[in-house]
């Protein structure tokens, strides 16, 4: 049986790896420290007797007391305000974290696949972003605690790979929706919904003419399985291309849900991204892989989620 450890198994992207794991017949080794994870993601798989979950803090020096043949690290803060309130601890995980992990893979023989992110890229200068692109990334702002964290994180994992011959996959994340998010982890998918729902008005930052291209999980997840069993060393980007303003999303939002919400705007956060979209060409051409889930069915699946949570919560 191929055994896959996942760290930040209990947060959103984390969860449905390790479900999908399961579904290949993996035997799933889950650590979380739980900071921004929730045991709620994976409590419908506590009692699989081919699921263990570890509650550790991957910046300290990991142990596992078995045979391992994949280390997935998707371990960190995630949203532009968990980092701007875990700014160390985003730096850490992503630094010493990434280090532990690879010192685990290497200790087991086993493949390493990094969750790195578009935030490599910062506030883009090229567009659409291909692999290619160094990027535009403030070190000293307020997001350079995850975007060079990230970026050591990279490096760190090519070190390894051209150093140590170890077997390495890294892929960047563009912004990706759906069950599971926090409702109030500050980023635009739960805010918008959220607040439509409650029938509060929907917070634009900015004039909204910035622009993001959704991705829904399972479109991610699928692109993360073919990257992990692939024999891709090089960075592929995993996301949806069609791009829209954040202005033009919260009308999507508005139209989805019937809701009394207006919009209202807000200030812009400092070092905001003008414009993102992935360039998928590698991972087209590589992996065969392109996104399916329109943003219509993916937003319909988690709009249902929110409303789930509400009438669990009141
Ligand atoms: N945003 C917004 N209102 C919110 C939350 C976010 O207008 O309540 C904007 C934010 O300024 C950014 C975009 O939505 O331009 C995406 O933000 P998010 O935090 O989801 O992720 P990012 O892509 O910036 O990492």
């Amino acid at each position: 049986m191929t055994t896959s450890v996942v760290t930040g198994g209990a947060g959103f992207l984390g969860s449905h790896l390790c479900d999908r794991l399961l579904a290949e017949s993996h035997r799933v080794i889950c650590l979380d420290n739980l900071i921004t994870g929730n045991p709620a993601n994976i409590q419908h798989l506590v009692d699989n007797d081919r699921f263990r979950f570890i509650h550790h803090d991957v910046s300290n020096f990991v142990d596992i007391d078995e045979p391992v043949d994949n280390v997935l690290h998707f371990a960190s803060p995630a949203s532009p305000i968990d980092y701007l309130e875990l700014p160390i601890q985003t730096l850490k995980v992503g630094s010493l974290g990434t280090h532990n992990t690879l010192g685990l893979a290497k200790a087991k023989g086993a493949r390493y696949f990094l969750a790195s992110t578009s935030e490599v890229y910062g506030d883009p200068l090229i567009h659409p972003q291909p692999e290619s692109y160094w990027g535009n990334v403030n070190p000293v702002g307020p997001r350079g605690v995850y975007d060079e964290a990230k970026r050591f994180g990279e490096a760190m994992v090519m070190a390894y790979h051209r150093y140590h011959g170890l077997e390495t996959r890294i892929v960047r994340i563009f912004n990706t929706y759906g069950p599971r998010m926090r409702p109030r982890d500050g980023r635009v998918v739960p805010a918008f919904i959220d607040q439509a729902l409650a029938g509060q008005d929907l917070t634009v930052f900015g004039d909204g003419s910035q622009t993001r291209s959704f991705c829904y999980v399972d479109d991610l997840v699928e692109g993360i399985y073919r990257l992990l069993t692939s024999d891709i060393n090089e960075p592929v980007n995993i996301g949806n291309p069609a791009e829209m303003t954040i202005l033009q999303f919260a009308n999507a939002i508005l139209e989805l849900i019937e809701s009394p919400s207006e919009i209202a705007f807000r200030e812009l956060p400092v070092d905001d991204p003008k414009t993102r979209q992935p360039d998928i060409t590698r991972a087209r051409e590589l992996l065969g892989w392109e996104p399916k889930v329109p943003l219509e069915k993916g937003l319909s699946a988690t709009i249902e989620y929110f409303r789930e949570l509400r009438t669990v919560s009141t």
